[in-house]
């Protein structure tokens, strides 16, 4: 869980606290949730007991852990303040709050503690981390590629090796996502986060849970997976063909191939992430499946397989090198079929460095 690479936190902390002082915030408050590891390298369990840092503009952070994960901590430029079983944290932390009015807290913080916090500091005014730390986020530094790129490599070394050892057809779905977790971990994931295997008719819908169907000869097969490497994530999609395809199958992968291919070229430094998704969009309307690509062209991934920059219609934010999200377009045909091809890629000054190079093309399986 914990994150061996190591980065300079406490240059990302300055750098918090210079947003702070733009945005005129007193204190930062983060839990559970990416941000937390992102300045401190510690991921907090998801759990009942509070782990909270405050940073304020000034003095040393402090974070406040329960007394029996302290030893999962590694030591880092923060206070650590342990409380025990019998103590109620949120108390001890509201003490340390003391006047700070103008709050922003981490947006995976649980409510039961918010709503604690709430109580106790009835003057603070609150707002969500996000608005502070996706400034920083968003673009990646050099080691953060490095953990991605070793996550998306392995995550191509698992597709390298569906054709010639997974067998699809007279299997479940669900047989099938447990060959794609395991071959997730052994080509160097440190954990397997998710698989979608979606067959057939299933293919349409993007986020499938992986079930009893037995696959057969005939289908398309949407397989979604990604894990981590480092604390950073893959994600990537790619559609088997369960024996010779028919043409219409040929066709709308070609379609979609098409579309993902024209969304990475259309990504470069300055220009706004909805143009990806219009780039991508545009091939599919063309063809005349544009209503049945249901979702935004990509995500951000870094420390979570979905954050900042979405490439949606709407956003206007600049791409800046070191950007690095998916493209993934899809035509999903109710109740027939669904093709999706996924690629990570990251923003550099001339376009976009592939992360994801496994064949893009309608591999037949057995
Ligand atoms: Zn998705
Ligand atoms: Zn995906
Ligand atoms: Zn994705």
């Amino acid at each position: 869980m914990s994150n061996p690479r190591s980065f300079d936190y406490a240059n990302r902390i300055d750098r918090l606290r210079d947003i702070m002082g733009q945005q005129g915030i007193d204190l930062v408050m983060l839990s559970v949730g990416s941000d937390l590891p992102y300045f401190t390298g510690y991921e907090a369990m998801p759990s009942e007991r509070l782990t909270m840092l405050l940073v304020d503009r000034v003095s040393d952070p402090s974070l406040f852990v329960p007394q029996l994960e302290g030893p999962r901590v590694a030591p880092g430029p923060f206070d650590i303040v342990s409380w025990s079983e019998a103590e109620n944290p949120v108390s001890l932390v509201a003490e340390k709050v003391g006047g700070a009015r103008r709050i922003a807290v981490g947006d995976h913080t649980w409510s039961a503690f918010l709503v604690a916090l709430q109580a106790e500091l009835p003057k603070a005014e609150w707002t969500v981390a996000s608005e502070l730390t996706r400034g920083l986020r968003i673009r990646k530094e050099p080691g953060e590629i490095a953990s991605l790129r070793a996550a998306a490599e392995a995550a191509d070394r698992v597709l390298a090796r569906v054709p010639g050892e997974v067998r699809f057809s007279g299997r479940t779905e669900h047989q099938i996502a447990r060959d794609f977790s395991e071959m997730t971990l052994d080509e160097g994931h440190d954990m397997a986060s998710f698989a979608i295997v979606a067959s057939g008719p299933n293919g349409a819908s993007p986020h499938h849970e992986p079930g009893d169907r037995i696959v057969q000869k005939g289908d398309l097969v949407v397989c979604d997976f990604g894990g981590r490497v480092d604390g950073y994530h893959s994600d990537v999609t790619r559609t088997f063909s369960v024996g010779p395809p028919t043409a219409e199958q040929v066709e709308v992968h070609h379609v979609v191939a098409k579309a993902n291919a024209s969304g990475r070229a259309a990504a470069r430094p300055g220009v706004p992430c909805q143009e990806i998704d219009r780039a991508a969009r545009s091939v599919i309307e063309d063809a005349g499946y544009g209503r049945f690509f249901i979702h935004r062209t990509g995500h951000g991934i870094g420390l979570e397989v979905h954050e900042h920059p979405y490439l949606v219609e709407g956003n206007d934010i600049t791409l800046e090198s070191g950007m690095s999200f998916s493209v993934e377009p899809g035509i999903y045909l109710p109740d027939r079929l669904g093709v999706r091809i996924e690629d990570i890629v990251t923003t550099v000054d001339d376009g976009v460095d592939e992360l994801n190079r496994a064949d893009r093309g309608l591999v037949e399986v057995g």
